[in-house]
């Protein structure tokens, strides 16, 4: 049975680069019927940010990312934060010890300086055990522990992302597996971890390519059968330069769910960058990714984070719910002004403005008008190409027209009105372009709006008059 594991450390919010280590182990224990584990890698004290570990589990939620043993929800395998297991790595490291294969470090950080200085003016690259300590003292606790290579050797594996790889001895060297703290490094507490939680596929960031051959080794030394070991493509900074980082403006997973981005949405963005399922499918819901994702088609390349992509996703996926459920997710995105509105009459503006929608976090720039009386704007008069050429008498005396043409009808229907704007367009020989916009603009003040029958539909006959009307008695 599949096992796969995310192991964030606690070191801040999990910005959106970093969370696909967790979605594509999620997705592959998910499509096997297997289970995903959740560890907490909290052994790196100066890193330890408090609170960061329920912002990890929460953004985890948010997404609908869910774990079958770690936090919270326990597990055969726990304790699951990586800090309340020392006696397990202590048992581990006794094993090497036993065996020749672990020593105390009897060398002052200073000391370990100066050889990596030496090494750096003689141009070779720094190798602890090249001086490595024939005698070392019985290692008490208070020094670091470090593991023991005896036969360095070239290794090769096959990564289901990256295809067969293969590095040299150059690169195996005696690294710290338990600090001078008493804590393992990540180094040594992921491998034993992995072992004893029965991790199957270890799915991490590509920043550990260059590191397997060491894991490689001590799992040699460990006598465990390593798992399968893949490493995914890096996220690209929008340039496509370098890696994405918070450095970089890289968001918080959570910040994008206050601008009112779905987790549908999130989800899918996040499996599209550096994964496809080979045809051009760019919506993917969580069901069709669990069923279509492989490693086998992860790219290898770094994939490019592209913030439109998203919110162009967002806004398909919003589309995509029932009024209903999106009238229930965009609740606390209303304007102040909607406030004593019913909520019949908000969702009937919902659904003029669903289609348009990229951010639940736009509605009240898209809805204000319908809830209060909207600011004139003339902005959007001049910056319109075609309305700003028209002459004001022009301009006049088409509201007027469109005014009175308005209030004679019968009935107020999306459908009267929209004969009604089709017999204007007749009567005064303009295109829509002009005619359309230019009532729109005037009884909304909005940047855009929905169709413009249904939006003159939903305002009401008393509001669409006298709003053309109050800008007739002012121009
Ligand atoms: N704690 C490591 C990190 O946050 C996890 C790496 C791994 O998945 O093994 O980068």
């Amino acid at each position: 049975m599949i096992r796969t594991r995310f192991a964030p450390s606690p070191t801040g919010y999990i910005h959106v680069g970093n969370v696909r280590a967790a979605l594509f182990p999620w997705l592959l224990a998910r499509q096997q019927s297997g289970k995903f584990i959740l560890r907490i890698e909290d052994t790196d004290q100066a890193r330890f940010v408090e609170g960061a570990t329920n912002l990890i589990l929460d953004t985890l939620d948010w997404l609908g990312i869910d774990w079958d043993e770690g936090p919270r929800v326990g597990g055969e395998f726990g304790p699951y934060t990586q800090t309340e297991r020392r006696d397990i790595y202590m048992a581990w490291a006794q094993k090497l010890i036993d065996k020749g294969l672990a020593y105390a470090d009897p060398y002052t950080p200073e000391q370990v300086q100066a050889f990596r200085e030496e090494a750096k003016a003689l141009k070779k690259p720094f190798l602890y055990r090249n001086h490595r300590p024939e005698n070392p003292p019985a290692w008490d606790g208070s020094q670091p522990l470090r593991l023991k290579v005896t036969s360095p050797k070239r290794y090769t594996w096959n990564d289901p992302v990256m295809g067969e790889l293969s590095a040299g001895e150059e690169v195996l060297d005696d690294f710290i597996l338990i600090k001078a703290d008493g804590l393992p490094t990540y180094n040594f507490a992921h491998i034993v971890d992995d072992a004893e939680m029965g991790v199957t596929h270890v799915i991490r960031g590509l920043e550990y390519i260059s590191s397997i051959p060491r894991y490689l080794n001590l799992y040699e030394a460990l006598e465990i059968e390593p798992p399968v070991l893949a490493c995914l493509p890096h996220i690209m900074a929008p340039d496509g330069k370098k890696k994405l980082g918070k450095r970089d403006g890289a968001k918080s997973v959570t910040d994008y769910q206050t601008d009112g981005i779905l987790p549908e949405a999130m989800l899918n963005f996040l499996a599209s960058m550096g994964w496809n399922d080979g045809t051009e499918q760019e919506l993917f819901s969580r069901e069709e990714l669990i069923e279509k994702f492989s490693l086998e088609r992860v790219q290898r390349s770094g994939a490019r984070f592209d913030e439109q992509r998203l919110l162009w996703m967002n806004g398909q996926w919003i589309r995509r719910l029932d009024i209903g459920d999106l009238y229930e997710r965009i609740a606390k995105y209303w304007p102040e002004c909607a406030e004593q509105a019913s909520d019949e009459y908000k969702k009937h503006v919902l659904a003029l403005v669903q289609d348009r929608l990229k951010t639940l976090a736009e509605l009240p720039l898209m809805t204000r008008y319908f809830f209060e009386e909207p600011i004139r704007n003339d902005e959007l008069i001049s910056s319109n190409k075609q309305l700003a050429k028209l002459p004001n008498d022009e301009r006049h005396e088409l509201l007027q027209t469109a005014h009175d043409t308005l209030a004679g009808l019968d009935e107020w229907t999306a459908e009267s009105i929209q004969t009604a704007l089709n017999s204007l367009l007749e009567t005064t020989g303009q295109k829509p372009g002009i005619l359309f916009s230019l009532i729109r603009i005037v009884t909304t003040w909005a940047p855009f709006s929905p169709q413009l029958n249904d939006t003159l539909a939903l305002l009401g006959r008393d509001t669409t008059l006298a709003r053309i009307k109050s800008v007739l008695s002012e121009s």
